[in-house]
Parts: structure tokens; C-alpha cells; sequence
């Protein structure tokens, strides 16, 4: 297993980019959530970032998906092996993608078609590795509904429209990429998890910094590319991609950058 780089965002909360892929942790007291979880090759690595910041896989309380592609919800079943308790939460229009009721996913013709570009053979051999042909499957996804919303103590009426799961993180629908993608914001930390609505870097890419995935990788291009219209107006300096490095700058502006790759 090659070591992560973890990038410490708070004293609760830590983005980890492996080597195709990246993740989440926050943390509250003992209770962890995993905002995508890596190939299903990327099991060890998401135990060993998670021991990294002084946590186990037992701790996972929720684990939240932005889209069911197999590099982001690939351990996902090892994972609850491990954490039986943790909820599996997504929008509720990927939940039944997350379950594989359908598939939005590039095909590995359209890769093949595609070897002959810069990066791509390089790329697609690894993921071989990393299990990019199996199918993961996540019976136990749900949609986050209204009961799951942190409540006023006092009404009891939903505050911020965040979960109540550590970091509270605001889930914020942006299909495209797949229909039922969903970014997280982080409030706390001026920072927004934007998965594959918004990569920063990709080996199948020569541009470095805030841009779209290639467009095989997203089910509706136009779609996409209008979604990013819903994260630009976030209070967020901070992207954490699933996909290149953390970036720091106003989403608006890397939502600008991206529009023009
Ligand atoms: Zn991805």
C-alpha cells in the first residue's frame, strides 16, 4: 500500500488523497463520518488513514457518498463489515445508484476507446489493480431525509439544513457528473467536499487546478457543467475534490477556473 497524503483541515477533520482517489474524515469525539470511501482495492488505505488521525473503522458512524462510482464507494461493503452501525447516506436520487437498482457509469469500452490519450493507459491499468471491474453494491444506502437534519433544540425546527452526523456536513444536490450527485459543505471549515462535480487534478488530464472531469466520466455534460452554478455562491474558500490535491481558493473562483477548461 502506498501512504495517502492526509491534509490536516482541523483538529476533526482531514482530507486524504490516495493514489487515485481521495476521501473525508470528520470527526466528533469518538464517532467518525467518511464522506466516500475509495476503490474497493483502497480498503487498507482507508484503515490506515483513518488510524492516521487516531480513529478505527469501528468508529464510522455514517458514511456519506457523493455518486456511486465504483472509485467512491468501492469499500464501502468491506467497511460496514467492519462498522456495522454505520448508516450509508446519499441524495435521494443516487441512493438507488449507490444500490445498483441502475448503473450511470463509463463503460469500459468508452475507456478503451479512450487508451489512446495522454494518461489514460497509465491510469486505467491502475485501477485494474485497484478492482475498477467489479461492481460494488450498497444494499444499506438510503437518502438523507428531513429527520436526519441537526433540529433546534428549543422548536425543534431544522437549523442549517446540515446532517446530524459528525461535521455536520449540508449535503447540496448537484447532478451531472450522475444524476443524483451530491457535494458536501462544511460550514465549520469554509470548505466544500465537490467529489467529481469539480476535480482540481486527474491523471487522464495534463491542466493542473480546478476542472471538469473528462467528459466520458460524466453522464450529463451540460448538467454538469450548470451544477457547478449551485456551488459557486457557497461561503467556501476550500475545495476537496475526489480528485488532485486541495485547493484554496473562493469556490467561486475555482468554479470559474473549471468552466473554462
Ligand atoms: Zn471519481
Amino acid at each position: 500500500m502506498r501512504a495517502p497524503r492526509i491534509t490536516r483541515l482541523s483538529d476533526d477533520a482531514h482530507f486524504v488523497e490516495a493514489a487515485a482517489v481521495n476521501w473525508t474524515i470528520l470527526a466528533e469525539g469518538d464517532d467518525v463520518t467518511l464522506i466516500d470511501a475509495g476503490y474497493p482495492g483502497d480498503l487498507e488505505t482507508v484503515r490506515y488513514s483513518l488510524e492516521a488521525v487516531g480513529h478505527r473503522p469501528e468508529q464510522i458512524t455514517a458514511i456519506l457518498v457523493t455518486h456511486a462510482h465504483v472509485d467512491h464507494i468501492g469499500a464501502i461493503p468491506a467497511l460496514l463489515r467492519l462498522a456495522p452501525k454505520a448508516q450509508v447516506i446519499t441524495s435521494a436520487e443516487e441512493a438507488p445508484h449507490v444500490r445498483r437498482e441502475y448503473l450511470q457509469q463509463a463503460a469500459p469500452k468508452d475507456v478503451a476507446a479512450n487508451l489512446w490519450r495522454p494518461g489514460f493507459l497509465g491510469w486505467t491499468l491502475h485501477i485494474l489493480r485497484a478492482g475498477a471491474l467489479s461492481d460494488p453494491r450498497v444494499p444499506e444506502a438510503r437518502p438523507h431525509t428531513h429527520d436526519d437534519l441537526v433540529r433546534d433544540p428549543v422548536s425543534g425546527l431544522p437549523t442549517t439544513g446540515a446532517l446530524d452526523v459528525p461535521g455536520r456536513p449540508v449535503p447540496v444536490l448537484t447532478p451531472g457528473h450522475t444524476s443524483g450527485h451530491t457535494c458536501y459543505h462544511l460550514p465549520d471549515l469554509g470548505a466544500v467536499v465537490t467529489g467529481d462535480a469539480l476535480a482540481t487534478a486527474h491523471p487522464t488530464s495534463r491542466r493542473r487546478g480546478p476542472q471538469l472531469l473528462h467528459p466520458i466520466f460524466n453522464h450529463d455534460e451540460r448538467a454538469t457543467r450548470a451544477a457547478l452554478s449551485l456551488l459557486a455562491p457557497l461561503p467556501a474558500d476550500t475545495v476537496l475534490p475526489g480528485h488532485g490535491p486541495v485547493h484554496r481558493t473562493p469556490i467561486s473562483a475555482a468554479v470559474a477556473a473549471a468552466l473554462s477548461s
